[in-house]
């Protein structure tokens, strides 16, 4: 059970509301793991009353909850009044809306990690992503992080990171799916997925497994060549080791810089190549999705001249 409690869980923290109708939780057909849940305060209940629940005995009006008039009904502390059933009784969790505690979650992962003596959870974006502190892995320290919905994210989670940790001497545990981060602005980052490592046990996590993501071959590459001797071959640049994809416009961009061998090429002639207006011709559309490579590679001029850094001209064909 443990395991489709932590499933759910990071399905959860992977959706846009953090409210849950208390609806979706008996019908969802998993309301044991969501009370499990519930019970190690990964979710809690809401201030607020839900405005609209089906009716639990007839499953087809919608009905209000309300206080009830009984308050010494303990168990069932809510009432609604249903066209076809009359009066229904309901219980808190019924009544409520259900409410997702991420920053609870980034806690305990914190506490299994052993981490909550030394440091306190910081949260770097709202609601995104927190800093849980740090370890040391083979004598090399590691800041590790939570997050979650980092697709959604992944641009202002890669800025922010950026500015806190060097790739590589991070750990970014996360409920999202890897793969589809692998392409994206956190493809330099060290992802682990939270359900690989993370057990829900009574008191909160236990986490297992980390070692081997650490120290497992990762997308970070060994080694540090800056190159564009791949951009034929393979429509990659090389920066610091990582292979950077090229769209087919930074592709062409690079390689009308690359045959003037660094001397400087006009933006008209640039737009001509790419088959855009030269008056319409903006360089910022072209890298805003390369600013890395566009920023290692390329000079210019205020007067509209690109050129290869002299640095990065190949010596074959002079
Ligand atoms: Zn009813």
């Amino acid at each position: 059970m443990n395991d489709t409690n932590l499933a759910e869980l990071c399905r959860l923290m992977e959706v846009d509301s953090r409210t849950l109708s208390p609806d979706a939780v008996w019908l969802s057909g998993q309301q044991p793991e969501y009370l499990h849940l519930r019970s190690v305060g990964a979710l809690a209940l809401a201030q607020e009353l839900a405005l609209s629940i089906l009716c639990p005995e007839c499953c087809s009006e919608s009905i209000r909850p309300e206080p009830s008039v009984d308050i010494a009904d303990v168990a069932c502390p809510y009432r609604a009044y249903c066209m076809d059933c009359g009066w229904i009784n309901l219980a808190a969790v019924q009544a409520h809306n259900w409410q997702l505690q991420p920053h609870l979650l980034a806690r305990w992962l914190a506490g299994g990690l052993g981490l909550l003596a030394r440091y306190s959870v910081e949260v770097v974006i709202p609601d995104v992503l927190w800093r849980l502190g740090e370890i040391e892995h083979r004598r090399k320290r590691r800041t590790v992080f939570f997050g979650r919905r980092l697709a959604v994210h992944a641009d202002a989670v890669a800025s922010r990171l950026s500015q806190l940790v060097a790739p590589g001497a991070e750990v970014i545990i996360t409920s999202s799916d890897i793969e589809p981060l692998l392409l994206g602005a956190l493809d330099d980052r060290r992802l682990v997925p939270l359900r690989a490592i993370a057990h829900i046990r009574k008191h909160g996590f236990v986490i297992e497994n980390l070692d081997a993501f650490l120290s497992g071959s990762s997308t970070v590459t060994q080694t540090t060549e800056t190159s564009l001797r791949l951009i034929h071959t393979r429509g990659v640049a090389l920066v610091g080791g990582k292979e950077i994809d090229l769209s087919p416009q930074m592709y062409t961009f690079l390689k009308v810089l690359e045959e003037a061998d660094g001397d400087e090429v006009h933006k008209r002639f640039i737009a001509e190549h790419l088959g855009i207006e030269a008056s319409t011709f903006r360089t910022a559309d072209i890298v805003k999705r390369h600013k890395q490579v566009y920023q290692t590679f390329v000079d210019k001029d205020d007067k509209g001249h690109y050129w290869l850094r002299p640095e990065f001209i190949t010596i074959e064909g002079r």
